[in-house]
């Protein structure tokens, strides 16, 4: 109840959140009182969460932060969703998100954006922009998010919390919507890296609904987080202190350093060469994916339906024209350029193959190293509406983000500093593949 109150005030300032139903989470919180009382509960029955509105989650709205998707209620439950479930966990509610997962500033949503509580002239990022101001509004203690190519490690690090993305394959992409499904992956965001382990204990694990779902032994993700750093190699790659990095992100990051040297970690100069082309390989696969996974909206099925139309095809066009936003359009457009005869192999092709060369960078790096620590985003975060006509500005701002989805690595956003006009400044860790224990330690150990 103090959750849900805290919502009421807090969030017609914020938009946080899409969905919230007052009936149903004190339903959910009386089973968890039950479940208490019989003696059933586990680590977290009680504990409540916010889910990303991506999250299929049966007799809720998944509306994806699309108008395409705002009549739709879900039939059946996300695995992420059932694994809460099971916990035992509260659902507060749904939270706001660029549409489709798409941004970097959350105000891609057709729900309007969302303001940074920190300064609610900022952007909190995106795209799970929702609930990364949930979590750092005190609107809930832990929320899901999922991350393509940064959506949860940059709002992490603009809100000033903590935010961990999985190797890809750790949490089951059944029932997320679908954005570039070889890139994305469902995490958590919350205020520490021990509440980010206590939530990647209940979501991941393999699920035979989803492909690519690793089939591996369930480990305890918060076991190492007591570990000293004495011995720790950190590699600082030489491509992610270079131009385009703004002065105070670089302080923050090196003070960042300082402290780790001091709980005994060494520094290695690491190189990833190909830094510079995760933008144009990730703006390439990431478009053509989501160019086919969207073509379901087709106004058939389910979603949004124009209201008028004269025949099958009008209505698809209609449909579609209004359903999606500028931003889905583009990505789309580009997608369908990208993958049509002729220009396959000098785009789509091209862009496999850089995304190997970033893979195998990192696996070269990792040869030397524990973990890799650079900054999450150039800048602290930027003002509302100041880069609403230049994607491509934005898009650039995913420099140090979009390589860890390419490669399927683990990534983590940190609290870490401040920039002069009071934003937060997050750190990044990188882990190698399935490194999330080691990863979750050395940010608990930094906080
Ligand atoms: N900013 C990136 C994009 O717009 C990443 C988004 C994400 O991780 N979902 O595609």
């Amino acid at each position: 109840r103090a959750y849900l109150d805290r919502i009421e005030t807090l969030n017609p300032l914020l938009n946080a959140f899409i969905s919230l139903d007052r009936d149903k989470t004190l339903a959910e919180a009386r089973a968890a009182d039950a479940r208490r009382a019989a003696g059933s509960a586990g680590p977290l029955t009680g504990v409540p969460l916010a889910h990303k509105d991506l999250f299929c989650q049966q007799g809720w709205k998944t509306s994806c932060g699309s108008r395409m998707l705002d009549n739709f209620v879900s039939p059946y439950d996300a695995h992420v969703v059932e694994q809460c479930k099971a916990a035992g966990m509260v659902t507060l509610g749904r939270t706001n998100m660029d549409e489709f997962a798409m941004g970097s500033s959350n105000e891609n949503s057709w729900y309007g954006p969302v303001k940074n509580p920190w300064d609610v002239n900022a952007i909190p990022g995106g795209s799970s922009g929702g609930s990364a101001v949930a979590v750092a509004a005190r609107l809930t203690p832990v929320a899901t998010a999922t991350d393509t190519g940064g959506s949860i490690r940059q709002p992490a690090s603009h809100c000033g919390i903590t935010g961990l993305k999985p190797t890809y394959g750790v949490v089951s992409r059944y029932g997320m919507v679908a954005f570039a499904s070889s890139l994305d992956q469902g995490g958590v965001v919350a205020q520490t890296a021990e509440d980010c382990a206590l939530m990647l204990n209940v979501m991941a694990g393999f699920d035979k609904r989803d492909s690519t779902s690793v089939e591996r032994a369930a480990e305890d993700y918060a076991r190492d987080l007591a570990r000293p750093l004495a011995g720790l190699k950190v590699g600082l790659p030489r491509e992610y202190f270079a131009e385009g990095l703004s002065p105070e992100v670089a302080r923050v990051v090196e003070a960042a350093v300082a402290e780790l040297k001091k709980q005994g970690a060494t520094v290695v100069d690491v190189s990833l060469p190909n830094t510079a082309l995760s933008i144009p390989s990730y703006y390439v696969i990431a478009p053509a994916e989501a160019s086919s996974n969207l073509s379901r909206y087709d106004g058939v099925r389910y979603g949004h339906r124009a209201a008028e139309y004269a025949d099958l095809v009008d209505m698809y066009e209609k449909t579609r024209a209004e359903g999606f936003g500028a931003e889905v359009k583009r990505r789309i457009m580009v997608g369908t350029y990208v993958l049509s005869h002729g220009y396959y192999d000098a785009y789509y092709i091209k862009a496999q193959k850089i995304r190997r060369l970033i893979a195998n960078d990192f696996v070269e790096a990792f040869k030397s190293c524990d973990v890799i620590l650079g900054p999450v985003a150039p800048t602290a975060a930027f003002d509302l509406g100041s880069m609403n006509n230049d994607p491509v500005e934005m898009y650039l701002s995913d420099i140090y983000t979009l390589s860890v989805n390419l490669a399927g690595l683990p990534g983590m956003s940190v609290p870490a500093g401040f920039a002069a006009n009071g934003r937060p400044i997050g750190l990044q860790l990188i882990g190698n593949y399935f490194g999330e224990a080691r990863l979750l330690n050395v940010a608990h150990q930094f906080q």
